[in-house]
């Protein structure tokens, strides 16, 4: 049979695994008991629906060997098997959806070691330890058996067999010894035993060993004899059934990176069981950083479904709300019947009892955390916000009420998140709006002019650091009652009745000047006001009336799709009449009119640069600058 070679990206982590150093090798029993109890569900399944052979789910097993003499290392299973073609696809490339985004993850990284962990690359992960493997295999569906062997680099062979029983059968050649690290520990009882206990006890199959035992020899009774004999090495209890104070935190942690290929330790375990009107059991877990493809429409929901102990799918949507679909992990449902298909899910009276109380239980769940551990909240939050707002904004707000007090935001008071609860609870009994500040940095927010008042006033502002913030408020509308305030919009409500009246008597009096600044400005804005949001030293601002905000206008500038044409927002130039520069205005447009253009204009351009916003021509108006300073 024609030797056959990897694909490109395969051969690449080929070549990682084989030359791999990685502390935590062992991982490949993890990888291929994983991979063989997946066969042994698939065949289960397979068996219970119509027209399949039947099979008794006590036959099937996983059985390891050891070979001291020929340092090999076998583990075998009577799982569904491969076909020739599976064998092809499955084993000559990486098997994982999403292979794209690892190449380039594989490309861009320089510590492999990180990669390994990261992605849990199944199969190939045994090439850290053997230089050789040999999978013997034969599928329910096929006569033929066939094997797959390759040493790594230079490709692959498969070849037919004679193989009677379905199942595969997985032959590791472990290396060499080396002075550090010795491959033959995974010949020795002690180590195997150890590694079933740590990675794979919940398999709810028989991992099946030949082990030693010492029996007392009857003849006599100093002495003991040595028979081999078969033990199961695994408990078998799937981790969820077990008692929560049976359980180790540790084991907790374990099943979760096995079973949803992460390689950190979950941010947090929810595990618990109801009795009811639908009864369950689920064991979930909130991952402790945003999965690599989080964003891509590779990224697929990890809830696992059983029903009476037997695994009835994965990546299961319909369990959890879309704004939750970062929660992972099993839930064990009696009530639901084994063959419940995908197509019928959604429909399902059960399974939307059961959607509702999970989804209850999550909710639960984040509000404690939210309470009694913050920063641990804080962190989650920092990993899936955008979810959570997503279902604040998503569906016309019709989820706003559950979540928004989940949302958490940077503001002015101590640089610390806060919620909107605690903002309402705090501020002043006189504020009537929830203030906030649209920016990409807090730096930048805080040096614009307006904060300077608000710093002034003690009203604290929050922070809209994510540019979809103003969306999502916008969606929420009011929150106890209190409306959203942009601080670089309308009115902001600061002035006390004398400042109030004299801004208006001022107002009056420079009416004709301010519209003849309106007037020679033209469209660029539709209104030339006195400021009442300046402190004394800063000249001007731009606000916007009602509508579009400046950081929409903004945002949506940058969709591609808007080709610059995006929906502009309604500007007002708003001039500080306790600034110098105001006399000056009234001096310039009552003694040199035509000199007030340009004044005008320079302002404008000047508070759009604050504002963050392009100006339209950047030479004409280093030009005018230069000039007045000609002038002054
Ligand atoms: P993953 O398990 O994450 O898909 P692997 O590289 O570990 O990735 O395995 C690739 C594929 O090979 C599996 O998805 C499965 O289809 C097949 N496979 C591996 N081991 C077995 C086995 N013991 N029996 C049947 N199929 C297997």
């Amino acid at each position: 049979m024609a030797k056959k070679q990897f694909k490109a990206e395969s051969r690449r982590l080929l070549d990682l695994m084989i030359n791999s150093i990685y502390t935590n090798q062992e991982i490949f029993l993890r990888e291929i008991i994983s991979n063989a109890s997946d066969a042994l569900d698939k065949r289960y399944y397979l068996s219970l629906t119509e027209g399949s052979e039947k099979i008794s789910r006590d036959t099937l097993k996983i059985t390891i060997e050891r070979h001291a003499d020929t340092r090999q290392l076998v583990i075998e299973d009577n799982g569904v098997g491969m076909t020739e073609e599976e064998l092809e696809n499955n084993l000559g490339t990486i098997a994982r959806s999403g292979s794209a985004e690892f190449r380039e993850q594989l490309e861009k990284a320089n510590d492999n070691t990180d990669i390994i962990g990261q992605f849990g690359v199944g199969f190939y992960s045994a090439f850290m330890v053997a230089r050789r493997i040999l999978v013997e295999t034969r599928s329910v569906k096929d006569n033929t058996a066939h094997s797959w062997t390759s040493s790594g680099e230079d490709g692959y062979v498969i070849s037919e067999i004679d193989k009677p029983e379905v199942g595969t059968r997985i032959t590791l050649d472990l290396k060499d010894d080396t002075d550090d690290i010795h491959y033959s520990d995974y010949l020795e009882e002690y180590k195997i035993r150890d590694l079933i206990r740590k990675y794979s006890d919940y398999v709810r199959y028989p991992i099946e060993m030949s082990v030693t035992k010492h029996i007392p020899d009857p003849t006599d009774e100093n002495k003991t004899i040595d028979t081999e004999e078969v033990e199961t090495l695994n408990s078998m209890i799937p981790l969820w059934k077990k008692k929560k104070s049976d359980i180790k935190e540790e084991e907790y942690n374990e099943f979760y990176k096995s079973k949803f290929n992460d390689w950190e330790d979950p941010q947090k375990v929810i595990h618990y069981n109801v009795e009811g009107n639908i009864s369950y059991t689920a064991l979930l877990y909130i991952p402790s950083r945003t999965p690599y493809n989080f964003y891509s429409s590779d990224y697929r929901q990890g809830i696992q479904l059983y029903s009476h102990n037997v695994f009835i799918m994965d990546n299961v949507k319909d369990l959890v709300p879309d704004y939750y679909r970062f929660v992972q992990g099993v839930i064990d449902c009696d009530d639901l019947s084994l063959n419940i298909s995908r197509e019928i899910l959604q429909q399902n009276r059960q399974v939307q009892l059961l959607s509702r109380s999970i989804e209850k239980k999550i909710h639960s769940t984040l509000e404690d955390m939210l309470k009694n551990d913050r920063e641990n909240y804080e962190k989650f939050f920092e990993n899936f916000a955008w979810d959570l707002k997503f279902g604040v904004y998503n569906n016309y707000g019709a989820n706003k009420e559950k979540l928004q007090d989940f949302l958490l935001f940077k503001s002015s008071k101590e640089g610390k998140y806060v919620t909107l609860k605690e903002y309402v609870e705090r501020m002043g009994k006189d504020q009537k709006a929830i203030y906030y500040a649209v920016g990409k940095s807090v730096e930048e927010i805080e040096r614009k002019p307006v904060m300077e008042k608000l710093r002034e006033k003690d009203i604290e502002v929050l922070y809209f650091l994510d540019e979809r913030d103003e969306f999502v408020t916008g969606m929420i509308n009011t929150y106890a009652e209190k409306q959203f305030q942009s601080i670089s919009a309308g009115n902001l409500d600061l002035e006390s009745d004398d400042e109030k009246k004299n801004r208006e008597e001022k107002a009056e009096a420079n009416k004709d000047m301010l519209e003849a600044i309106k007037t020679d400005l033209g469209d660029k804005v539709s209104e030339v006001r006195i400021s009442s949001r300046l402190s004394d030293n800063d000249p001007v601002c731009i606000s916007a009336a009602e509508g579009v905000s400046l950081e929409m206008e903004k945002y949506l500038a940058n969709d591609p799709l808007s080709n610059g044409r995006g929906p502009k927002a309604s500007k007002i130039l708003e001039i500080n009449a306790n600034h110098p520069i105001f006399a000056k205005l009234q001096s310039v447009y009552s003694e040199n009119p035509d000199l007030l253009k340009d004044y005008a204009d320079v302002l404008f351009n000047q508070a759009m640069l604050i504002q963050g916003l392009p100006i339209e021509d950047p030479a004409a108006y280093a030009r005018k600058i230069a000039e007045l300073l000609v002038k002054a």
